[in-house]
């Protein structure tokens, strides 16, 4: 298994819980390819997590993966707000495709936690769908902690909102493929440099 939205942009993922993040963001139709949104349809988003929660459980080491009950269209509606909140949450911008969409009016998240002679734990909390918006949340918030959420970045292009993981030194990349985003962004520049010249 691979995580099924972020390989059709052939890109390399980033590591253990936090592909799960990079996968759901991923979903958007976005860049040159365009491949459909995987949650426009219930039909397709069933598939995608279906294809989402096994490669999670292979990968997840905090415990915090599990098999959630089939989707429904209210279910779907909420993961679709939920995509665009956690975006703008992550990137400080909405992406381009959905840009000025009804919002969600700040839903509020319980994790769990646990103290024991295991020491101290946090765990995803709520219902179906709702705990695996609380687990995305929640890997966001310890890749913050663990200083590697900076490295998962939103392409720069104007018209690509593609999620990669910037493995570069310097965690300096802002194209999520240079050769297709950065290049055109260059043409466009030098073409806006000719035309006032
Ligand atoms: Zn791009």
């Amino acid at each position: 298994m691979a995580w099924p939205a972020t390989t059709r942009y052939g890109l390399p993922v980033a590591p253990g819980n936090l592909g799960l993040v990079q996968d759901f963001l991923n979903t958007i139709t976005e860049g040159t390819i365009a491949p459909p949104d995987l949650l426009a349809t219930l039909n397709d988003a069933q598939e995608w997590a279906d294809q989402v929660i096994e490669q999670w459980i292979s990968v997840d080491d905090l415990g915090w993966a599990k098999t959630l009950p089939r989707l429904t269209e209210n279910d779907r509606k909420a993961l679709v707000a939920f995509r665009d909140q956690l975006f703008e949450g992550l990137f400080g911008h909405s992406h381009s495709e959905t840009a000025g969409g009804p919002a969600r009016k700040n839903p509020t998240y319980h994790p769990v936690m646990t103290v024991s002679a295991g020491g101290i734990e946090l765990w995803p909390g709520g219902e179906g769908w709702k705990y695996f918006e609380t687990a995305l949340l929640l890997i966001c918030h310890q890749g913050q902690l663990e200083g590697v959420l900076r490295r998962m970045k939103s392409c720069k292009s104007d018209t690509c909102d593609v999620v990669f993981y910037d493995r570069s030194n310097n965690n300096s990349g802002v194209w999520h493929d240079v050769k297709l985003c950065g290049n055109r962004a260059n043409v466009r520049a030098h073409r806006a440099r000719s035309a006032v010249n």
